[in-house]
């Protein structure tokens, strides 16, 4: 049975867009060399001019994170950066509904999600943070580590506020002042962010925000004023910067991309499972580096766990996502919903069945119905490339070393599911599974002290808890925090 909904719209006059923003930098908002704009995926309305930094911006972004760095943060006691912290996550909070409205005007995502899971996440981080700040001491790396100076995070449009989070929050916890970039369709979050960095009397320079494009973000990564590159995105541009870093000497943390296997036995709770299929692939539109997208399911459940699956994936609603009820929301950008398109085409030529949920799709917007992919073979490029969309590769196995060897046969290692009743099988598993991360009976669960990192061409280095502090600390070196 299909549930109608009335709609249930979350009011956009909980934010104030400007028609224009400025770069900001030493505290403050400042005009840059040129402008774009940012646009609503889910309308195509244009929301706001933004400014582009050109590398004379960059340098001066990165002079003033370099005085504030020497003059206040690295000097400051922990227990009083840990106080900027906590105001700062404290606003987050009662900031949040604005901050979820406009994160979802401008990245396309359900509002249900920028509500429940981005805003409160990006706030927990602060508040985790904040916590260190004053017993780094004690963490482990010895009784003194030093921050590393001045940080330059480059940060993709999936998760664009509770990345910066991520980034942002570690880095100035551990001492060091930060240049951030974010992704070129989703700036405005850290916009306000920059706000909220001015409400809560942040010393200035300590965050600086220079938005602008791929360019903008080469700039960053070259400067020779940055200490540490911190850089969440493809893997093809972090190898770009893998090697502009490797000739540098900079300090380096990658988290890329990934191609999660969802490993599901015939003995696992059938419906939860299917929950967390649907929760692996579909949750932001399949726009997560650690997403489930290939399926690995045993084959003597195969025909029954799908009949329920499509069922599932029949009832999700698509559309405005700014409605309380939608749970797919729109595609990012036109070209990651052509990306999306050509790989979807490429499983269809090499020999794969299509499937998608019968939905209608808006006129406006970029917008992609949730896909599954039978009668999939390893060597397909939608088994082994990242689609980044809400399209799930299904294959099967018949036993748990099969499981392993398909599950791990990816050059990626962000993260990995297992779906099973036996907790002995689950450990078996997780032992043999090459992934940063391996949820059991659950998926894309996040934490605050829980690292979060990957292996092979996923990347190095880890985010969050006390692993996350390390990235952001010369744990070699001498002197107090
Ligand atoms: P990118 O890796 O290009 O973008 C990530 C960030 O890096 C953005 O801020 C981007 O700027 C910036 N950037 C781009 N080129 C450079 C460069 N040479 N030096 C420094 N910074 C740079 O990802 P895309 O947005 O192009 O997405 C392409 C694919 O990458 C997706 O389809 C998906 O498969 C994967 N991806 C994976 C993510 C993950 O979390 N693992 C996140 C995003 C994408 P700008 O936005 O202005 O281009």
């Amino acid at each position: 049975m299909r549930f109608e909904y009335a709609p249930a719209p979350e009011s956009r006059s909980l934010v104030t867009l400007r028609d224009s923003y400025g770069l900001f930098i030493g505290g403050e908002f400042v005009a840059g060399s040129s402008v774009f704009k940012t646009i609503s995926p889910a309308t195509e309305e244009v929301l706001a001019e933004v400014t582009h930094a050109g590398p004379e911006d960059v340098d001066r972004a990165v002079a003033a994170a370099r005085q504030a760095y020497e003059r206040v943060w690295s000097a400051m006691p922990g227990r009083e950066r840990g106080k900027y912290l906590f105001r700062i996550a404290r606003v987050l909070q009662e900031r949040s509904r604005e901050l979820a409205v406009l994160e979802t005007m401008d990245n396309g995502k359900p509002i249900r999600e920028s509500r429940d899971v981005d805003v409160p996440l990006a706030a927990a981080h602060f508040f985790y943070h904040a916590g260190w700040a004053d017993k780094l001491s004690y963490a482990g790396f010895g009784p003194s580590p030093r921050p590393l100076g001045v940080v330059g995070q480059v940060i993709p449009w999936n998760f664009p506020l509770l990345m910066l989070a991520w980034k942002v929050a570690p880095a100035l916890a551990c001492g060091n002042t930060v240049v951030l970039k974010p992704a070129e369709t989703t700036p405005l979050t850290a916009l306000l962010f920059a706000e909220i960095c001015q409400q809560a009397d942040l010393p200035p320079g300590v965050v600086n925000i220079v938005t602008g494009d791929g360019a903008t973000g080469q700039a960053v990564v070259a400067h020779p004023g940055i200490d540490k590159v911190a850089f969440t995105g493809s893997t093809a541009v972090g190898k770009e910067i893998a090697r502009a870093c490797a000739v540098s000497g900079k300090r380096l943390t990658l988290e890329l991309g990934g191609k999660a296997a969802n490993v599901v036995f015939d003995d696992a709770p059938a419906d939860q499972a299917v929950e967390g299929i649907v929760n692996g692939i579909f949750f932001n539109q399949g726009h997560v580096c650690c997403a489930g997208s290939r399926l690995l399911v045993q084959e003597s459940i195969a025909d029954e766990l799908l009949d329920a699956l499509k069922r599932r994936m029949a009832s999700l609603r698509l559309g405005d996502p700014m409605d309380k009820n939608t749970d797919i929301g729109a595609i990012n950008s036109r070209a990651q919903l052509d990306k999306i398109q050509e790989l979807t085409s490429s499983g269809e030529t090499e020999g794969a069945d299509r499937w998608s949920a019968p939905c209608a799709l808006p006129d406006r917007g970029f917008w992609f119905p949730p896909t599954v992919f039978t009668g999939v073979s390893p060597t397909h490029r939608i088994a082994r490339e990242e689609i980044f969309g809400p399209v799930l590769s299904v294959l099967t196995f018949r036993t748990p070393a099969e499981a392993v060897e398909k599950a791990n046969n990816t050059p990626y290692g962000l993260s990995a599911g297992v779906w099973t009743e036996k907790g002995s099988l689950i450990l078996w598993m997780a032992s043999r599974l090459r992934a940063g991360v391996v949820w059991a009976n659950t998926f894309n669960r996040f934490d605050p002290s829980s690292p979060f990192g990957g292996y092979k061409e996923s990347g190095f280095g880890r985010e969050g808890g006390r692993h996350g502090l390390e990235a952001y600390l010369d744990v070699l070196g001498g002197g107090d925090v």
